[in-house]
């Protein structure tokens, strides 16, 4: 089992691809409500993490623990259902639907015998407006997604996540492919969102100063390990490792 206060707790987890160690010995306590940025140099087993929590791939050794629940060999989709919920560094948008169908189609792909999240087509609509106005698209909903600026196609992107009503969001890249000057505007809204929603995010992010900004702690993986696990008042640290 993850540490007690832990809402997600990755124990000693291993996965190696052919002679790769993509993670090697990893453990991480992740706690309810807060903001955790993954940072560290291509190919250092970034994805590779959210993939193996969130089991788009199954670790080698090592368990990760939602509360008492282990994780390892369960579905996708049982993963999803627990609140757990992710993203990926290209956005998953279609480009010729407008901002509402995508929404709509990201929420209603849920609604059926095996995966009913929200009861009915009503309630369905319902968090899907809520999630118009926490992300402020109310005057885009028309616009075809291809219309859109890669940084609101990527907060489109996360608030589809948003839709299905995670209780942990993993972000992997939110503001690749964003220019510099817009990518204080994605993640704040990212934060923003998350905070009113008492979510917890753990986002990979290249930007370290922005990392730095707005997480409450950062993990710095190189060649698949943890090199340093630092509190937002460690940012010190962590700079100068980074150097
Ligand atoms: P990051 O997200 O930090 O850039 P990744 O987790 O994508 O790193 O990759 C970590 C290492 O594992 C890299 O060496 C990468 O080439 C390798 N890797 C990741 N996924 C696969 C895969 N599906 N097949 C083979 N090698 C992979
Ligand atoms: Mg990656």
């Amino acid at each position: 089992m993850g540490a007690p206060n832990a809402i997600l707790s990755v124990r000693n987890v291993y996965k190696y691809f052919g002679g790769v160690v993509a993670l090697d010995n990893v453990t991480i306590d992740f706690t309810a409500g807060e903001t955790t940025a993954i940072i560290g140099p291509n190919g250092s087993g970034k994805t590779t993490l959210i993939n193996v929590i969130t089991q788009w791939v199954k670790p080698d050794a090592g368990e990760i623990y939602h509360g008492s629940t282990r994780l390892n060999n369960m579905r996708i989709i049982d993963v999803v259902k627990l609140g757990i919920g992710r993203s990926f560094q290209i956005p998953r948008i279609f480009k010729e639907l407008t901002v509402m169908e995508n929404l709509l189609v990201g929420a209603i792909s849920r609604l059926n015998k095996n995966y009913n999240l929200f009861g009915s087509e009503t309630a369905c609509v319902r968090k899907v407006n809520e999630v118009v106005s926490l992300f402020g698209f109310e005057n885009k909903l028309d616009l075809p997604a291809s219309q859109l600026s890669q940084g609101e196609r990527k907060l489109l992107d996360v608030a589809m996540c948003f839709t299905l009503d995670p209780k942990i969001l993993l972000l992997d890249e939110p503001t690749s492919g964003v220019d510099t000057k817009r990518k204080r505007e994605v993640i704040e809204t990212i934060i923003k969102v998350g905070h009113e929603t008492g979510k917890t995010i753990i986002m990979i992010e290249h930007d370290i100063e922005l990392a730095v900004e707005y997480s409450d702690s950062i993990i710095f993986l190189k060649d698949g390990k943890v090199i340093q696990n630092a509190r937002k008042d460690e940012k010190e640290k962590v700079l100068k490792l980074i150097g």
